[in-house]
């Protein structure tokens, strides 16, 4: 480990020891980011480690959609992780012509059919939702994947003996030449090192640590229905053009959406209603729930809705939404401390951009930490280097990430006719939509990296 400060050019270039807290997708996106890191004979090494709580890699066999923007940070990092996505995403729409808009209909309103059916299961965008608004993500935009399927492709790029697992992380000391100790639950015995960056997730021990308890992530008083209808019965149901393309149903304090899953083999739907009770976050985060839940919440709404909540299996899980909209922390990092991913700006789902605004964190960190590497070299301490990256990161991430804590709520509203002056005006609430999703989807990442960079030289002056 590094601790001393010094001010002339070293001799050799020291080894800076980096401690990743979790493995889930941010933490092994940033490990492998920081792998790909190119060295020259003057730049000190990096030495990366993750300590993951589970005894082996673990998600939950959800599905995630990555932003374009996501995409190409990755690309950024190392293009192999971007090929992980492919790898296992299911195309939005028929695999011989995907469709990269994602549709946003009334689910509440019953409109008349040509048919005159209950609803029409045409090949075509048309009458069983009035109007339907597409919003086009961009090429192989917002694709959905299997979560453990993304995560096991990533961890066969990491070599051996990168992850500890079964080290649950439960408490931090500084040192006194600026290094940090780390230590585990259960008396394991603790590690030093010289950078901790903790991507534990939305019920992060390490930020409970760095600030205070008061920034736990707080109940949304909302509920996540989740289940997976076999693609043979949605299509059979709901005609083969809609059940296997994304739609969102918006309507009166709630929304379903749909999308395809497994190669589309399965349409995985998730159905949002609104919970006045409390959720203990110590249960864990999600609960067996039964289909007669979601046929309740849902029995006013129209009769294609109606028809996606039929399919549903009789048992499935909710989930708990939690955020922290309500308690923000007042920066991404304390001393050689930093917090990334869900640890930082734990959001509500429904911009489907949670993971995507940690790939960006992930991206950030990997460029303050070349621009460490570059002035090691040229002889700045190591201490002084990693102070200013830390917080040349926090200053750069901090908006962004914020405002989508607080957008994904808004636009949940917007979903659910709750926005004010917007309502039940689809054709607002579309615009509203367009707008906020725009704004995460056109990022420009390299003069992202380009003010990190620049972050760090105006800190070093
Ligand atoms: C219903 C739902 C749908 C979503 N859909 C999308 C989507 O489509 N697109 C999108 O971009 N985002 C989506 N998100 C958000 C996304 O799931 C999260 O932003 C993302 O999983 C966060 O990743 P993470 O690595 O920061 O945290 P996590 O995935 O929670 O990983 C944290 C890791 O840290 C480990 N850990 C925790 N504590 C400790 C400790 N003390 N010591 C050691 N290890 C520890 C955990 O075991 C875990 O492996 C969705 C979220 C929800 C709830």
């Amino acid at each position: 480990m590094t601790t001393p400060e010094p001010t002339s050019p070293p001799t050799a270039p020291p080894t800076i020891s980096i401690a990743i807290i979790g493995s889930g997708i941010i933490g092994t996106i940033l490990a492998l980011g920081l792998l790909n890191l190119p060295s020259t004979p003057t730049s000190p090494k990096l030495s990366i480690k993750i300590y993951e709580q589970s005894t082996s890699p673990r998600e939950i066999g959800a599905g995630i959609g990555f932003t374009a923007t996501a995409r190409k940070c990755m690309e950024l990092m190392d293009p192999r992780i971007a090929a992980c996505i492919t790898a296992v995403a299911t195309l939005n729409g028929e695999p011989s012509s995907p469709d990269y808009s994602m549709r946003f209909v009334d689910g509440f309103r019953t409109f008349p059919t040509a048919a005159g059916s209950e609803y029409d299961t045409s090949d075509q965008d048309i009458s069983v939702h009035g109007k339907v608004y597409k919003l086009y993500a961009g090429p192989r935009g917002f694709e959905g994947c299997h979560r453990a399927h993304f995560l096991g492709e990533m961890m066969k790029l990491l070599p051996e003996g990168v992850v500890e697992f079964g080290k649950r992380v439960d408490g931090f000391g500084y040192l006194g030449g600026g290094g940090v100790r780390v230590s585990f639950e259960g008396g394991e015995e603790g590690v030093e090192c010289d950078l901790v960056i903790a991507c534990d997730g939305i019920k992060s021990r390490v930020r409970e640590l760095l600030f205070s308890p008061a920034y736990n992530a707080k109940y949304a008083h909302q509920l996540a229905f989740r289940g997976l209808v076999p693609m043979d019965r949605a299509i059979e149901k709901l005609g083969r053009h809609r059940a296997l393309k994304q739609h969102m149903h918006c309507g009166p304090h709630a929304h379903v959406l749909h999308f395809p899953v497994a190669k589309q083999q399965l349409m995985n739907v998730v159905a949002f209603v609104p919970d006045p009770k409390e959720w203990d976050l110590r249960q864990g985060m999600t609960a067996p729930a039964s289909r007669s839940e979601v046929v309740d919440a849902f029995r006013e709404w129209g009769p294609f809705v109606r028809g996606v909540i039929d399919l549903l299996p009789e048992e499935m899980d909710k989930w708990a939404v939690f955020d922290t909209y309500d308690c923000p922390v007042p920066a991404y990092a304390e001393g050689r401390v930093a917090l990334a991913g869900d640890a930082a700006h734990a959001s509500s789902p429904h911009h489907g951009a949670g993971a995507g605004m940690g790939v960006e964190d992930a991206l950030a960190l990997v460029a303050a930490m070349g621009k460490v590497r570059e002035d090691v070299g040229r002889g700045v301490g190591v201490g002084r280097a990693l102070d200013v990256a830390l917080q040349a990161y926090s200053k750069v991430r901090y908006e962004r990430s914020q405002w989508l804590v607080r957008s994904s709520r808004h636009v949940c509203r917007t979903y659910e006719w709750e926005a004010p002056d917007i309502g039940a005006d689809m054709d607002q609430a579309f615009a509203d939509i367009r707008e906020r999703s725009h704004k995460i989807w056109y990022f420009d990442v390299e003069a992202m990296v380009a003010d990190v960079q620049k972050e760090c030289r105006r800190l070093m002056q």
